[in-house]
């Protein structure tokens, strides 16, 4: 059984496929990080996100890179984004992705582009979303508990950024896949989110059993 979970940053994804993956008793990827990972390579090599040939060369990390704590700043994000968006860099990165989704027993992805182009064929798909001023409220918050000094205002326009770029890319834009149920979790607790996924995916399983 395969379960795609799909949304924009910050949206409650991340924490949505963990909790599903406890539920199902399912092993989950976080794809985000293999994005990150080759963002935070780039910067360590010197070379330009927005180069193709720089970005592609950086995909052949050493797996110790994705324990890396740098990788989940709100920079190595923007990096991500940026790499992203090359096609080379999302082929690179394909295999990994699809021989996670298709081990023995199943497997819960998430990301931007998993209904869509990983595992179009998924058993469940949901997209999680948030609106703006609520997932850099959640950033703001997280930035504070790990002792930071976040500024609200450049929170914002990150989120902002990184929306308009992952939705208007070329290659596997950031969309609702067909057959995806819409999870908004604006107004939701973290427990009332993950019920809320569960009944989702539930309903989804009955209806292709
Ligand atoms: O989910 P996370 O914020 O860690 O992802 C970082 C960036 O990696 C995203 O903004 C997006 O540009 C890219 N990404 C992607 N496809 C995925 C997962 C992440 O393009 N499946």
């Amino acid at each position: 059984m395969i379960i795609a979970v799909d949304g924009p940053a910050a949206s409650g994804k991340g924490t949505i496929a963990k909790a599903l993956g406890r539920h199902y008793d399912l092993p989950v990827l976080d794809t985000g990080l293999l994005y990150r990972a080759v963002g935070l390579s780039v910067l360590k090599a010197g070379g330009d996100p927005d180069h193709e040939a720089d970005a592609l060369s950086a995909c052949s990390f050493a797996d110790a890179i994705l324990s890396d704590p740098a990788l989940r700043s709100e920079a190595v994000g923007s990096l991500a984004s940026r790499v992203s968006v090359h096609q080379n860099v999302r082929d690179a990165l394909i295999q990994r992705q699809r021989d996670f989704a298709t081990q023995p027993g199943g497997a819960i992805l998430d990301g931007r582009d998993i209904g869509t182009v990983i595992a179009p064929d998924a058993d469940a798909k949901i997209f999680v979303t948030a609106s703006v001023k609520v997932r850099a409220e959640r950033r703001f918050q997280d930035a504070l508990n790990h002792g930071g000094h976040p500024d609200m205002d450049s929170l914002v326009a990150d989120i902002q950024a990184r929306d308009t770029r992952d939705m208007s890319r070329d290659h596997a834009p950031l969309k609702q896949a067909e057959g995806a149920d819409l999870l908004d979790t604006s107004d939701l607790t973290i427990d009332a989110a993950v019920q809320r996924a569960i009944a989702l995916v539930d309903a989804q399983l009955e209806g292709h059993p």
